[in-house]
């Protein structure tokens, strides 16, 4: 059977046993009775004045032990080249049916986009100004970002381009969980990428996750009181999902005494939506 059988079968059982998460999410995904012409599918969209647009980065230096996203940590220069000059494409035609909207948000997610250079930002945020010209004053422009791929220039580059929003991934604040956790760097590299970011913009979020392998409830207050330290904007504290085909889950097949039970993660939400309460978060 090839990939795209593989894929009609899935879907029409309701079932995709492989799991690799993408956007938008598996469940969107459904075979149309007819094929169906983009002038339709701009035909029947919204008729709002206002567009959101996201912008897929696929790559990554390493993949974390938990994560099932749609990317690729075989990057090279030349699939980075190629993969912007294709995405420049899409934006210019997206332009054509599109581009009469006023853009409220942009969001660069996957995957890491802070792996592409100046040079590839300035040809999709060049490609953007061309594709969808009208922009809200009030436009949010997101870049998702992991501590150890970038440096000062990439962010001042980012700002000089409008970009008024870093997301990054922190995760945990103790080394052996960040180890554990698939990421090779330091957490005084985490803790300098978030002085880099919560200097240069006015919006920052965090990501952090509870119940990595070796966690205690300690650990996590330790790591959630590490990061509110900086007061960012937002943080996001997510429970670890495992999921199939992940190293976290031969990992927790192995030593399931090392994670926390999903009991204890129900425990923690409630625990943290308490503590982020009393600090002001909402
Ligand atoms: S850096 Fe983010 S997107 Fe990349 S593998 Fe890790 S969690 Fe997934």
């Amino acid at each position: 059977m090839n990939c795209l059988d593989f894929l009609r079968t899935s879907i029409a059982k309701k079932e995709l046993p492989t799991y690799v998460y993408g956007y938008p999410s598996k469940r969107a995904y459904r075979v149309f009775p007819q094929p169906l012409r983009i002038t339709d599918v701009v035909e029947q969209a919204s008729r709002s004045k206002h567009i959101n647009i996201y912008i897929h980065i696929p790559f990554c230096r390493y993949r974390c032990t938990y994560c099932t996203l749609f990317l690729t940590t075989r990057q090279n220069p030349a699939t980075g080249e190629s993969y912007v000059a294709r995405l420049a494409e899409h934006i210019a035609r997206y332009g054509e049916y599109f581009g009469d909207r006023e853009v409220v948000s942009i969001y660069f997610g996957s995957g890491t986009p802070t792996l592409l250079t100046q040079h590839q930002f300035r040809e999709l945020f060049a490609a953007l100004e061309a594709a969808f010209p009208k922009r809200s004053r009030k436009r949010e422009i997101t870049v998702e970002s992991a501590p150890d791929t970038f440096d000062n220039n990439l962010l001042d580059c980012l700002k000089a381009f409008g970009v008024n929003r870093m997301s990054m991934g922190i995760q945990t604040m103790v080394p052996g969980e960040l180890a554990h956790s698939g990421r090779p760097y330091s957490v005084e590299t985490a803790e300098a990428g978030i002085k880099a970011l919560t200097e240069r913009f006015s919006h920052v979020n965090l990501d952090l996750i509870y119940g990595l392998r070796g966690q205690t409830r300690d650990s996590w207050n330790f790591s959630l009181g590490r990061a509110l330290d900086y007061e960012s904007q937002t943080l996001s504290l997510y429970p670890v999902v495992v999921r199939p085909m992940t190293n976290i889950m031969t990992s927790k097949a192995h030593a399931p005494e090392l994670f926390f039970s999903d009991a204890d993660k129900y425990e923690v939400y409630d625990q943290n939506v308490a503590l982020m309460a009393s600090k002001g978060y909402r």
